[in-house]
C-alpha cells in the first residue's frame, strides 16, 4: 500500500510546538524576530512574504516587512540588511528572491550576518553543511529531511536520485542525503536519458518545475517519491513534477502537490528563525 506523505500533518504539529517553544523564549523576556525584505511588486513574491508573515504571527514570532521599489540601489538594500544585521530584536534576516537585474544577489545574500541567516544561502553555512557542520540549512530541503524522518522513511544506505541541481533546492538535499549515508545522483536539464537514472532510484527527489517529467515507467517498484515542483496551470490549479496519479500505483511513500512539500517550507523558515533566537539566548549566557 502507498502512503502518501502530507507535509500539511506535520507542519501544523511543528507549528504548535514552535509555539510553545517561542512562548518559553517570551517567558525570559526574549521574542524570536524576523526581518523580511522585498523589492518591487512581483505578485507571486508578495504573496510568499504575507503568507511568511502571517505565519511568523501566528506562532508570536515578531516580524517586520520592509518594501522596497523595483528600481532600488543595490546600496539602500545593503544599508538595510546591515541595519537588522545590528538590530537585536532581530534573529533571522530574509531578502525575497528573485531580485531586480541591477542588484547583485550574491553580494546582498553575503551581506547578511550566517548567525541570522534564516534561509541557509549564505556561503558560509552552504559550506557548513557540505561538511556536515551545524549551520542554518534552506528551508525546502530541511523540510523534505524533517518529513522523510516523521513518516520513517529509512534514508541511510539508499540510492537517492535528486532531479534538479538548483542552490535552494536540488544541490542542498543532496548533500543532507549524503550526510545521512544515502548514494546521491544528481540530474539536471544536460542529463542525458534520465529515465535510466531515475529508474534506479529508491528515493526520488524531482525539483524541475515542469509537469509530468516523472511518469511511472520512470521510476521502481516501491520507490520513495518527493516532489518539490509547482507549476500553475491556466486553470489556477497548482501540479508537481511527478503524475501524481500513475506514480502513485508504484511508489511506497509519495508527497502531493499541493499539501506537500509546500507547508513545510514554511514551517522551516520559522524553525530556523526561533533556532537562530535560542542559539543567541545560549550566547548571551
Ligand atoms: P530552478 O529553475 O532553479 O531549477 C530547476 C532545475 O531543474 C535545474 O537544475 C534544471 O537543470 C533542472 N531541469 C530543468 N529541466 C529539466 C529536465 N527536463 N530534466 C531534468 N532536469 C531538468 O528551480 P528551483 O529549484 O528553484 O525550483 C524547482 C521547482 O520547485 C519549481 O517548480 C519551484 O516552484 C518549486 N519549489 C517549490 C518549493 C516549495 O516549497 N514547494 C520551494 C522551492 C521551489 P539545469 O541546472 O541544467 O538548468
Amino acid at each position: 500500500m502507498t502512503t502518501v506523505m502530507y507535509g500539511t500533518e506535520l507542519a501544523n504539529k511543528m507549528r504548535s510546538d514552535l509555539k510553545d517553544e517561542v512562548e518559553a523564549l517570551s517567558r525570559k523576556n526574549i521574542q524570536p524576530g524576523l526581518a523580511v525584505i522585498i523589492v518591487g511588486d512581483d505578485y507571486a513574491s508578495k504573496t510568499y512574504v504575507r503568507i511568511k508573515r502571517n505565519a511568523a504571527e501566528k506562532i508570536g514570532i515578531y516580524s517586520k516587512v520592509v518594501e522596497f521599489p523595483e528600481d532600488l540601489k543595490e546600496e539602500t538594500l545593503l544599508d538595510k540588511i546591515n541595519e537588522f544585521n545590528e538590530d537585536e530584536n532581530i534573529h533571522g534576516i530574509l531578502v525575497q528572491l528573485p531580485l531586480p537585474p541591477q542588484i547583485d544577489e550574491r553580494k546582498v545574500l553575503e551581506t547578511i550576518k550566517p548567525e541570522k541567516d534564516v534561509d541557509g544561502f549564505h556561503p558560509i553555512n552552504v559550506g557548513r553543511l557540505s561538511n556536515n557542520q551545524p549551520g542554518f540549512i534552506p528551508c525546502t530541503p530541511l523540510g523534505i529531511e524533517k518529513m522523510l524522518g516523521y513518516y520513517g522513511v529509512e534514508v541511510a544506505g539508499k540510492h537517492a536520485v535528486i532531479v534538479g541541481r538548483s542552490n535552494i533546492v536540488g544541490k542542498p538535499i543532496g548533500q543532507i542525503l549524503l550526510n545521512n549515508d544515502a548514494t546521491v545522483t544528481y540530474c539536471h536539464s544536460k542529463t542525458k536519458n534520465l529515465k535510466e537514472m531515475t529508474k534506479q532510484a529508491d528515493l526520488l527527489i524531482v525539483a524541475v518545475g515542469q509537469a509530468n517529467t516523472i511518469t511511472d515507467d520512470m521510476i521502481k517498484e516501491g520507490a520513495v517519491i518527493v516532489d518539490v515542483g509547482n507549476t500553475y496551470l491556466e486553470s489556477g490549479k497548482v501540479v508537481g513534477d511527478v503524475a501524481f496519479d500513475e506514480v502513485k500505483e508504484k511508489a511506497s511513500f509519495i508527497t502531493p502537490v499541493p499539501k506537500g512539500v509546500g507547508p513545510m517550507t514554511i514551517t522551516m523558515l520559522l524553525y530556523n528563525t526561533v533556532l537562530s533566537a535560542k542559539v543567541r539566548n545560549s550566547a548571551d549566557k
